[in-house]
């Protein structure tokens, strides 16, 4: 199975990504995940993408596109895999159909996670990460025991830069601007699925697991 996860930032495409990953043995491919790695690492890549990312800006289509592009012509490129943030504008959607189709890997279907604004405010101003093991935790929906520190390893929790409250707003409002341009180029391609993304991770993968497997959204 070949997916590509769509949706705003926070609509919890990467938690569901890690569970297809987990439970459907899919590999998890995050263009967000390899661009902070190359800014934590500071390459030649991490530097182009810096600035872009602390503004909620997005990284030029060419950086990304290059990324996926080095991704799937390599030897090991995954058969199945799950794209998660990428592709977000209809050159990256376009980009992303032409090397796929290139190597034989078809994307089979694109999900949107639909979240409202107003939440996805909520829930990224709250998102606190542990800079050490990765542990993800929510002020106040989800906090670590002891104040700011990571449950599993103790390190001091951190909040992205960009899930401040302006870059949050910046985030959601390119995601809107380029959003249509990605949905019309799928829906053209009777591959857009379109999934409720509000309650519980678990409820969710299964209604996106049912989704998947019977190209119909069940009912909440
Ligand atoms: P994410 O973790 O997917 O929300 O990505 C974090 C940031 O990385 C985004 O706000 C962008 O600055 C950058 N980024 C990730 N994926 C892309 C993409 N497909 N196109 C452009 N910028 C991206």
């Amino acid at each position: 199975m070949r997916l590509a996860l769509l949706g705003p930032p926070g609509s919890g495409k990467g938690t569901q990504a890690q569970l297809l990953q987990e439970h459907c043995g899919l590999v998890h491919i995050s263009t967000g995940d390899i661009l902070r790695e190359a800014v934590r690492q500071r390459t030649p890549l991490g530097e182009v993408a810096r600035p872009y990312m602390e503004q909620g800006r997005y990284v030029p289509d060419d950086v990304v596109n290059g990324i996926i592009a080095d991704r799937f012509r390599r030897e090991d490129r995954p058969q199945h895999f799950v794209l998660d943030g990428y592709p977000r504008t209809r050159p990256q959607a376009e980009a992303l159909d032409s090397v796929l189709t290139e190597v034989g890997l078809p994307l089979d279907r694109v999900i949107l996670l639909e979240v409202p604004d107003e939440e996805i405010v909520q829930r990224l101003s709250g998102r606190r990460s542990c800079p050490r093991c990765g542990a993800i935790y929510h002020i106040p929906r989800h906090p670590p025991q002891r104040d700011e520190l990571c449950d599993r390893c103790g390190t001091a929790l951190v909040q992205r830069a960009d899930d401040r409250e302006d870059a949050i707003r910046e985030r959601l409002r390119v995601y809107h601007a380029t959003l249509p341009g990605v949905l019309e180029h799928y829906r053209q391609q009777g591959k857009l699925l379109v999934l409720n993304g509000l309650g519980e991770p678990q409820a969710i993968f299964a209604r996106l697991r049912q989704l998947v497997a019977n190209g119909q959204p069940l009912n909440d």
